[in-house]
Order: structure tokens, then C-alpha cells, then sequence
């Protein structure tokens, strides 16, 4: 999404470690005319997945997945962070290690917000190692729900998310997919 790949020129800064800070449009200031053009692009790649549902993980995945459940017109779900879960019994977990701020967190959501007959479209921020793509995939299946697929705002196409995606057989469309962040540039898959 030309857009998107604009913005992040822009905006975007590299830190050590593979990081793209977006925090002046995504992650922290956010751009809602951006999110709304995002969201129906998302909904215009999924127009044909007869989703019902978009479920995200708080926080940073809300704006873009509210902007997309808007365009398909269905619910939007976030699953919650926990530091710790007690009481479980009316919550679907599973654990997610965080990439950026590396610690585990449980992320859950409510049963009464999903049923088996649900087909759910999983949208992020940030694709990396996949690892809160794969915790919110792990929730649809305890829920017994299909996922129609999987949308991220950035992916980085060099690590692992990527390809666990694909492996899984899923609809996988990124907006912007990063193929490296060497030498402190953003090159595009795009570009090369
Ligand atoms: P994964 O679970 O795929 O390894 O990482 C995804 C999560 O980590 C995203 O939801 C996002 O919050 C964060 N993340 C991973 N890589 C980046 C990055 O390069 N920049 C930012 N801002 N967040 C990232």
C-alpha cells in the first residue's frame, strides 16, 4: 500500500535489534484517516472470507482492526494482556512472548464473544517471529472457529512470522512488507 510505505519513509525510524518505531502514526500517536485507509484495504483483500468476526490483541492492533471490521461490517474482538491468570474458566488463553518488550504474556478472550460458527480474520500491527499471530491462533482453534485470515499492517518478511503463516496454510496480506532494515534503510519487498 503506497500509502503506507510513504508513511513509513517518512516517519519510520530503525533501532538496534530489527525494530521499526512507527510511534508518530501506529503505535502510539495515531493517524486515524490512515487507519480508515487501511482498514478498507484489509476489507477489500477480504471481501470474498465470509468473515463475522476481526479479532486483534490489545493495544496497538485495535486501531487498525476496528478500521477493518467497519469495512466488512462485523465485531471487532480484542484479546486482553494478563500478567497472570487466576480464573480461567470462561476464557480462552494462550501465551504469547512479546518481541519488543520480551516478556510472556497471557492473552484471552471472553467465550461469550465467539461461537463454532465464527470465521475470524486476524489483524496485528507488526508481523515479526509471529508470535502473537500464532497466540491468537491458538485461541481460534480452542474456540473451535476458522480463521479466514491473517492481516498485518508492517510485516518483516525476513523473520520468521512470514513463512509460519504461509506453513499454516493460511490467507496471509500484509500492507507493507519489509524485506530489510540493514544499515538503518527500510527496503520494501517492493523495491527490490
Ligand atoms: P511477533 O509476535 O510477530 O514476533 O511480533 C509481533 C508483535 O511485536 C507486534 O504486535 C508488535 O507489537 C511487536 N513488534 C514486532 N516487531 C516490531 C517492530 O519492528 N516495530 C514495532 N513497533 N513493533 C514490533
Amino acid at each position: 500500500m503506497k500509502l503506507l510505505e510513504d508513511r513509513i519513509r517518512q516517519d519510520g525510524l530503525v533501532l538496534p535489534g530489527d525494530v521499526l518505531k512507527v510511534d508518530a502514526f501506529l503505535n502510539h500517536q495515531v493517524d486515524p484517516e490512515l487507519m480508515q485507509a487501511m482498514g478498507e484495504e484489509f476489507g477489500r483483500l477480504f471481501k470474498d472470507e465470509h468473515i463475522t468476526k476481526v479479532l486483534t490483541v490489545e493495544s496497538s492492533g485495535i486501531a487498525p482492526a476496528i478500521m477493518t471490521a467497519l469495512a466488512l461490517k462485523v465485531p471487532m474482538i480484542f484479546a486482553r494482556k494478563h500478567k497472570s491468570l487466576t480464573l480461567t474458566d470462561n476464557l480462552y488463553t494462550a501465551q504469547v512472548y512479546s518481541y519488543t518488550k520480551r516478556v510472556n504474556n497471557d492473552i484471552s478472550i471472553d467465550k461469550r464473544f465467539v461461537d463454532d460458527n465464527d470465521r475470524v480474520l486476524i489483524i496485528d500491527d507488526f508481523l515479526a517471529n509471529g508470535q502473537a499471530v500464532k497466540g491468537l491462533m491458538e485461541i481460534c482453534q480452542a474456540a473451535n472457529v476458522e480463521i479466514g485470515g491473517v492481516g498485518v499492517v508492517i510485516e518483516k518478511s525476513f523473520q520468521k512470522g512470514h513463512q509460519m503463516v504461509l506453513d499454516a496454510g493460511i490467507h496471509l496480506e500484509a500492507l507493507a512488507s519489509v524485506a530489510s532494515l540493514a544499515d538503518n534503510q527500510v527496503t520494501f519487498v517492493d523495491e527490490l
